[in-house]
């Protein structure tokens, strides 16, 4: 997720609104005219009002918005939420449970608290189904092709040295992540080896998205817009509509035109690119999004945009399809229905997988 300028930094600071264009990284949601503005309605009665606060989190762009009486409540409640989650699942941050996991690969399991846990289960199943073309242990390979921690600061230039890829890729095997439940319900996990490292950033947005969303519930929320750095749940019509929140997929290419724009109620849409982190080596691009069967960057597939009523799951299968492509990748939607996905290939095609069942006539 690329970072917006100062500018933008300037404007998204504070609590503003509504009525406008809200750019994320990889998709914008569209509010359209007929939102009603803070403070818009007659006397100042807030039950109308629209809330939207954003911030930053691990690098990327929040932003949430919400009506209702307890909008404003809400949307401090989940933005608060959100940054929690964060700092969770910040495998750059020492002290999180998921670098401490990592560092003790080898030695012992550490506990961790159960959003790691659940969000953990999640990735390895999907890491099983996919036969490991997804795998929440890519770290050591996300690493040593230039795309961690250090990413921002210096990107890479050229693809590392090939014997240092085969000892990465040797160490990225989501069998040798370990899950255990003790007695009294608290998680432990553990990873066999040492070198081995946990990297749950290809859902943790999502599932941030969905934590957010059931936070504003609980506070009585029943129309908002979730968006954690691209990956967005919806909850509800669109404030003033009984049409869905409108979310307006980029094209990959180029960041001010739109692909589609699709229609989201009570639901997530996720989209992973190879534009997000990459670098270009000789003509040929390099993306963030790893192949732990070949230990190299995906090839083909520009972008991916799944729906799902999870964004966890959303954001878990965007990244798995971009690896996986069209044919393997329909293959897993199927398990996870009703999921649809919208694939961008890098000679421009789109593709729609839909593993709904069909009602025949
Ligand atoms: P997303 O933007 O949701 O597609 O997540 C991308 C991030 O997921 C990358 O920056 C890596 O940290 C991680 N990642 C890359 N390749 C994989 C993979 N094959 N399986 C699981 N996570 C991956
Ligand atoms: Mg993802």
């Amino acid at each position: 997720m690329q970072a917006p300028g100062p500018a933008r930094r300037a404007i998204l600071a504070g609590v503003v609104l509504v009525g406008l264009l809200a750019m994320a990284g990889a998709v914008r949601w569209v509010a359209t005219p007929g939102v009603p503005e803070l403070g818009a309605a007659a006397g100042g009665q807030k039950a109308s009002a629209v809330v939207q606060r954003g911030g930053f989190v691990m690098g990327s762009y929040v932003q949430i918005t919400a009506s209702g009486p307890q909008a404003a409540a809400g949307v401090d409640a989940a933005l608060h939420e959100v940054r929690r989650l964060g700092a969770l699942f910040d495998r750059f941050e020492p002290s999180s449970p998921v670098a401490q996991a990592s560092r003790y690969a080898g030695t012992s399991a550490v506990e961790v608290p159960p959003e790691v846990a659940e969000l953990a289960r999640l990735a390895s199943a999907l890491a099983g189904q996919s036969g490991g073309a997804f795998d929440p242990t890519v770290a050591p390979l996300v690493d040593v092709w230039g795309f961690g921690d250090e990413y921002d600061h210096h990107p890479p230039q050229a693809p590392p040295d090939p014997a240092r890829v085969e000892r990465a890729r040797a160490l990225v095997d989501y069998r040798g992540l370990r899950l255990t439940r003790a007695a009294d319900g608290s998680w432990r996990l553990g990873l066999d080896r040492e070198g081995m490292a946990l990297d749950l950033g290809a859902a943790a947005q999502g599932y941030a998205a969905d934590r957010a969303i059931a936070v504003l519930q609980e506070h009585g929320v029943a129309s908002a817009l979730v968006d954690v750095g691209g990956e967005i749940r919806a909850l509800g019509p669109r404030p003033g509509s009984d049409d869905g929140w409108r979310v307006a997929v980029r094209d990959p290419r180029e960041p001010d035109r739109y692909v589609t724009t699709l229609s989201v109620r009570d639901g997530a849409v996720a989209t992973s690119g190879d534009y997000e982190r990459f670098f270009e080596y000789q003509g040929r691009r390099y993306s963030h999004l790893l192949d732990p069967r070949t230990g190299e960057p995906e090839q083909g597939i520009a972008s991916v945009t799944v729906l799902h009523p999870s964004a966890a799951v959303a954001d878990a299968l965007a990244t798995a399809l971009a690896v996986l492509g069209p044919e393997a990748g329909l293959e897993l939607l199927e398990q996870w229905q009703p999921a649809r996905a919208m694939l961008v290939t890098t000679a421009g095609e789109v593709l729609w997988l839909d593993a709904r069942p069909r009602i025949e006539p």
